[in-house]
């Protein structure tokens, strides 16, 4: 197929072209979305990342040439065209281009994996075995121009709040927190672990004096379950802040989420539109629910649940069925809790942890954090764990550690509540699942 020489650049993409351009020769890249060929004129549409163009081919006026290149198009093939803008009352944009070259600089095969205009609806996993051709898709593709906007506007927030970005390693020695199941590796002679969250490394860049950092990057769980919202890899936002408690960073992350939602609604305004999404700005902070109420709430909805318990999947539901929205989930019992919480001084068994929850699903969890290295050493002793395999993270908090707060946010689950989607699958262009790790 044609190479891409020095005179084929795109000029305009599709959604550029239209009546203020009629008359001008441009030149668009993309790919075949559909071909009519109706014998004396043949419609052919393109699509590019933006949007979709008509190219129009009337048989007798247009040049053999380059009639005969219209002619060999498929399906999906990706091709250049240079051409004239012309006014057109029946062209899906009011304007079409009438062809005076093409480039085919590839032919797609057919038939193909599967259809990329939307009229036929295909099953999460054939769409995801060929996941290339499903992002083809502005309502599939919507959905990471979403995203993309949020960890944009996120960084921004943290950029303009004087937060330190930093890159925390992801190849570790031990657990972070025991509980969830780690991902075990051959690291040389040795066995070693993928990270399963930030924690313990943004806690001593607090020792460090940075003050206030995060973090945007995978997180790694052998979660075993098959549910619609875990993955075995998924996207943290994490943050950590010292001389600040609980309190101060559950207002940090209720701004933030705030702010993404008012940046999305301004700049994707297409793609929301797109999955018929309408994003509402929550007003004032968001409501405060304790664990205490929560339990009362949920087992009113006759879902039994005893203090003390984590929530179940359907104390969730019964929960996320009375709350709108976004709400904190507060004074979460200590024991179910990792090591590094804070307790409360007056009643030990609750803790300064949190949860902020988007109706049933939990999108971030975080905690004011225990910063006196003997009470840490206590704590980790008590979960069952070893001091010992903590020296290098405990050493940290014997030599000078701030009081301090963080939260982790969960990217892909953040961005379901942005798009109304149900399955994180459809949140992660390449999902990482018990039976999933292609491609
Ligand atoms: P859950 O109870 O829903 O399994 P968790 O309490 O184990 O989540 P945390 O350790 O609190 O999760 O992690 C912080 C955030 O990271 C979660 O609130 C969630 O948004 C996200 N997260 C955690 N595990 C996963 C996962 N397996 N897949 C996708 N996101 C996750
Ligand atoms: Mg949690």
């Amino acid at each position: 197929m044609t190479r891409l020489s020095e005179e084929w650049r795109r000029t305009h993409y599709t959604k550029e072209v239209d009546e203020n351009t009629a008359g001008n020769e441009v030149t668009v890249m993309g790919w075949v979305h559909e071909i009519r060929d109706l014998g004396g004129i043949i419609f052919v549409l393109i699509r590019d990342r933006e949007g979709q163009i008509q190219l129009t081919a009337p048989t007798k006026h247009i040049d053999p040439e380059v009639l005969e290149m219209v002619k060999k198009l498929r399906k999906e093939s990706v091709i250049g065209m240079k051409g004239i803008v012309q006014e057109s009352g029946k062209a899906p944009n009011g304007v079409e281009i009438i062809p005076s070259e093409i480039k085919i600089f590839n032919l797609a095969n057919q038939p193909l994996p599967m259809d990329p205009t939307e009229k036929v609806k295909a099953e999460i996993d054939t769409r995801l075995d060929s996941r290339f051709m499903d992002l083809r898709k502005s309502s599939v593709s919507a959905i990471f121009k979403i995203k993309s906007r949020m960890l944009h506007s996120t960084r921004t927030f943290f950029e303009e709040n004087d937060y330190i970005e930093v890159n925390t390693p992801k190849l570790v020695a031990s657990a972070t927190e025991g509980g969830t199941e780690l991902f075990p590796i051959t690291y040389f002679e040795r066995e070693a672990f993928l990270s399963q969250s930030p924690q313990l490394y943004k806690q001593m860049m607090m020792s460090a004096g940075f003050d206030k950092v995060y973090e945007i990057a995978q997180i790694f769980r052998a979660e075993e379950h098959d549910t619609l919202r875990h993955l075995n890899e998924a996207i943290s936002i994490d943050m950590e802040a010292s001389f600040m408690d609980d309190a101060d960073v559950m207002k940090v992350l209720n701004d933030l989420v705030k702010e993404v939602i008012i940046d999305i609604k301004d700049n994707c305004k297409n793609e929301l539109n797109t999955l018929e999404v309408n994003l509402e700005v929550p007003e004032g902070q968001f409501e405060v629910v304790t664990y205490d109420d929560a339990v009362d709430m949920i087992n009113s909805k006759d879902v039994p649940m005893e203090w003390g318990e984590d929530l179940s999947r359907a104390a969730e539901k019964a929960l996320g069925d009375m709350m709108d929205g976004y709400y904190f989930l507060t004074e979460w019992p200590t024991e179910i809790k990792p090591f590094y919480v804070m307790p409360n001084e007056k009643t030990p068994e609750k803790s300064h942890a949190f949860d902020l929850m988007y109706k049933n699903l939990e999108i971030s969890s975080g905690a004011m954090r225990v910063h006196q290295a003997d009470m840490l050493r206590e704590n980790i002793a008590k979960k069952g764990l070893n001091p010992d395999a903590f020296g290098a993270y405990l050493k940290a908090f014997e030599y000078g550690m701030p009081p301090h707060a963080g939260w982790g946010l969960g990217a892909d689950r953040f961005n379901m509540t942005l798009t109304g989607l149900e399955n994180i699958r459809e949140t992660v262009l390449f999902p990482r699942d018990r039976r999933r790790l292609t491609p």
